[in-house]
């Protein structure tokens, strides 16, 4: 196989090298003779913004090639020094970390990918490319397609989730978003971290993560080359070593993947500092070895580690880095930086700029209304079916916390700007909707306060319902923020217990970052919303929703745990080699002295059975749906055949309220020459369906959405890259589901 490769790279690099140039390559070629190495090594290093000085300034008149962290006037500012005073005027170009929205923020990408909404992730990104590019930047390092299995790793907030097609679809919408469809790119998108980072062991951040090629290959990478086959002109390495080798620096990835297999010609850039970091991972002595290992990985730019602007001159002189690998480096970074548009247009920032236009605020609302799941709900909710005006009690550290809301990574959002859940309540009771019973005061998640405990209890009691929006602040998801416990922090749990005590009602609203772990808390409560940090709009969204204006329609990127012992578990695991437990005898049922095998020999958790809290793709409406059997076109597909099957169900709303199905297809390959997982997602949609109506769901399937990476014949696991990847004959088994553990499924054979 490996041969094979090697011997089409060679033949398309003769076609290549025997075609004329395209002009801008032969821009780049031109600007290339004229630089001299320490310009190109210019160019190769990321340089630090965020104020005016003298240094930085001469470092741009020098040929600096990019900057983080430098927005507005001050972006504008150096600009001007890199195209008026550097030798060749070569534009800069200006790079932040816009995640989830500039000004206007969206909800974490989780909650972003809890919608199957791609259509939101695309226009989410381009509202945030569009109020970005008013601040002079043209870069965002989003968006992150780390397929995350690990709920303590707190970086889970800022990826699609557990599930690699729901994480390809989505980061391929929003590389669309960020860059647009025309031949001027609006910001380039950076799609990271390259790869496996999500594996860090024991979900603990920046932890060494171990992938078997096959894992490797079938679970993580997809999401990137779905978002370079979408067009990302940059990716970002990860920090985590990857079987050994730090991510920066490893060939196989970098070199053999990304450029040999994929052909990929945009920039590779290093994550913050991760050069030094190679040190703390003990694979290089010091910076200028890290420098060396990282060149010969061919990564384009260095952010923020000094080992280029230090080490590369040093490196060439003594011969043990090319010019040429530097070149092609250098490259790679012209043509981002002419695919952008920039050496025609090389300034966007403007001093009057249009933030938080009403489209943007509608978009950021409509988001934030998806991407909120229904996890529970005993008829409490929508509260317009209760009496007016209802009594509530709006309460919990997260009501009115405009900046915990706006979660990770949103350094140019404004609170003034945010709408919490309070002043969403506040509005519809001066509109006579409601009347308001007010937690007051400053609270927070990590609170400990037996005072703030009774209150609740006593204003509850005055209320017909609490609402208590319940959750995790900003902090404590996102980079650096693993956690071991899933809990709601502080005594938020003593709270609901109180006001559970005074037999009120409760709607839980959890606006966290990550899944948790909170059996008890959604046992106390008769109806639970889980709904991410979700942004400037969140408020108005969950009004929204609470009230029956709109009826639910997220459902979850991953696997909710009943406690995190049962941590890695997601939907698509492989069959266990004995049977799982039907009905498995938990510990308690255990009688003392019980011979060896008298519970059985079957697969699950003595305090949990084996399942989930709640599964993938699960979410509740105001309404039921009912999923017909699933039909199949045919019975047989045949490999050979340019055509595939289609698979479709009958969905009927039996309830009296309109609202958005979420179909999703999974596939069974039976069996494989290595084991298949027990389902995986491989289409959804969402379809609106009115109350009594049915409406009939159709998706195709190809022999493409069958293969997977296994061995070549003859080969065995552990031999060099013989893998392959196709499709095997044998039966499939095809669900139309509303989530990942429900729906009855039909059979075909592929020959
Ligand atoms: C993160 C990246 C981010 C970079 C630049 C790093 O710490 O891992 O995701 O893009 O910082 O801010």
């Amino acid at each position: 196989m490996k041969s094979r490769i090697i011997l089409l790279i060679a033949m398309v690099a003769m076609v290549v090298a025997c075609q004329p140039k395209d002009p801008v390559e032969r821009q780049i070629d031109g600007l290339l003779s004229q630089m001299t190495l320490e310009e190109k090594i210019a160019q190769m290093t990321q340089v630090c913004g965020g104020k005016i000085s003298d240094d930085i300034a001469e470092q741009i008149r020098n040929g600096a090639g990019s900057m983080l962290n430098s927005v507005g006037a001050e972006a504008d500012y150096y600009q001007r020094i890199a195209v008026e005073e550097s030798r060749l005027g070569i534009p800069m170009i200006f790079a932040r970390d816009v995640i989830h929205g500039f000004r206007t923020i969206f909800p974490i990408p989780l909650g972003q990918a809890a919608t199957f909404d791609p259509a939101i992730v695309e226009e989410g990104a381009r509202i945030a490319a569009e109020e970005a590019m008013q601040a002079g930047l043209r870069w965002t390092f989003s968006p992150m397609v780390d397929v995350a299995r690990d709920p303590r790793w707190g970086r889970v907030a800022e990826g699609y989730g557990e599930d690699t097609y729901l994480a390809s679809v989505m980061g391929a919408a929003a590389v669309r978003g960020y860059q647009g469809k025309d031949s001027v790119v609006r910001m380039a998108a950076c799609v990271k971290h390259f790869a496996g980072y999500a594996a860090s062991e024991g979900g603990r951040d920046y932890n060494s993560t171990w992938i078997p090629e096959i894992q490797l290959r079938e679970t993580y990478l997809p999401p990137f080359q779905a978002a370079i086959d979408a067009g990302s002109l940059s990716i970002m390495c990860a920090f985590n070593d990857l079987n050994g080798v730090p991510a920066s620096a490893n060939k196989h990835l970098n070199v053999d993947i990304l450029r040999d297999e994929w052909q990929f010609d945009g920039v590779l850039v290093s994550d913050w500092a991760s050069l030094q970091n190679m040190n703390n991972q003990g694979n290089s002595a010091d910076l200028k070895e890290a420098t060396q290992l990282c060149m010969d990985a061919q990564m384009d730019i260095d952010m923020e580690s000094k080992g280029y602007p230090r080490h590369l001159k040093e490196l060439v002189e003594e011969g043990k880095v090319s010019e040429k690998v530097i070149d092609d480096c250098v490259r790679n970074i012209l043509r981002m930086k002419f695919r952008l548009g920039l050496f025609d247009n090389p300034y966007c920032y403007t001093e009057n700029p249009e933030y938080f236009t009403a489209e943007a605020l509608a978009a950021a609302q409509k988001a934030a209304e998806e991407s909120a799941v229904l996890l529970k709900n005993n008829g409490i909710l929508p509260l317009s079916h209760t009496r007016y005006p209802i009594t509530v009690l709006v309460c919990g550290p997260m009501a009115n916390a405009p900046h915990e809301q706006n979660g990770t990574w949103c350094f140019d959002k404004d609170d003034a700007m945010t709408i919490t859940p309070m002043m969403a309540f506040r509005e519809l009771a001066k509109e006579g909707k409601i009347r308001l019973i007010e937690q007051k005061g400053e609270h927070w998640s990590r609170e400990f306060n037996k005072e703030n405990i009774a209150t609740l209890a006593r204003l509850a009691k005055q209320a017909d319902v609490v609402l208590y929006f319940a959750g995790e602040e900003s902090i404590l998801s996102g980079e650096a923020r693993s956690r071991a416990v899933l809990n709601l922090p502080g005594d938020q749990s003593e709270q609901i217990k109180a006001i559970k005590a005074t037999g009120k009602p409760i709607v839980l609203t959890v606006m966290a970052g990550r899944p948790l772990c909170i059996r008890e808390d959604i046992d106390r409560a008769d109806a639970v919303l889980y709904a991410f940090h979700g942004g400037t709009m969140q408020g108005t969204a969950l009004a929204n929703l609470i009230m029956g204006k709109v009826a639910p329609s997220g459902r979850l990127p991953m696997t909710f745990p009943m406690g995190e012992g049962q941590i890695p578990f997601y939907y698509n695991y492989k069959t266990p080699s004995r049977k799982m437990a039907k009905s498995p005898k938990l510990i308690n049922d255990i009688p003392i002295r019980a011979y060896q095998f008298s519970v059985g020999e079957s697969s699950y958790w003595l305090e949990y059975g084996n399942k989930p809290e709640y599964p993938f793709g699960y979410g509740l409406t105001y309404t039921t749906f009912e999923y017909g059997a699933v039909t199949l076109s045919d019975t047989l597909l045949l490999g050979s055949s340019s055509h595939g099957l289609t698979a479709s169900c009958d969905i009927t709303n039996t309830g009296k309220c309109d609202a958005v199905a979420v179909p999703q297809l999974y596939i069974r390959d039976v069996v494989g020459s290595l084991t298949r997982p027990i389902r995986e997602l491989k289409g959804f949609q969402r379809v609106e369906i009115p109350a009594g109506e049915t409406r009939t769901v159709t998706f195709d399937i190809s022999e493409k959405d069958l293969a997977y990476w296994h061995l070549a014949e003859g080969a065995s696991l552990g031999s060099e890259g013989e893998y392959i990847f196709s499709a095997e004959p044998g039966e499939f088994h095809v669900w139309i589901a509303p989530n990942s553990a429900e729906g009855q499924f039909a059979a075909f054979v592929l020959q």
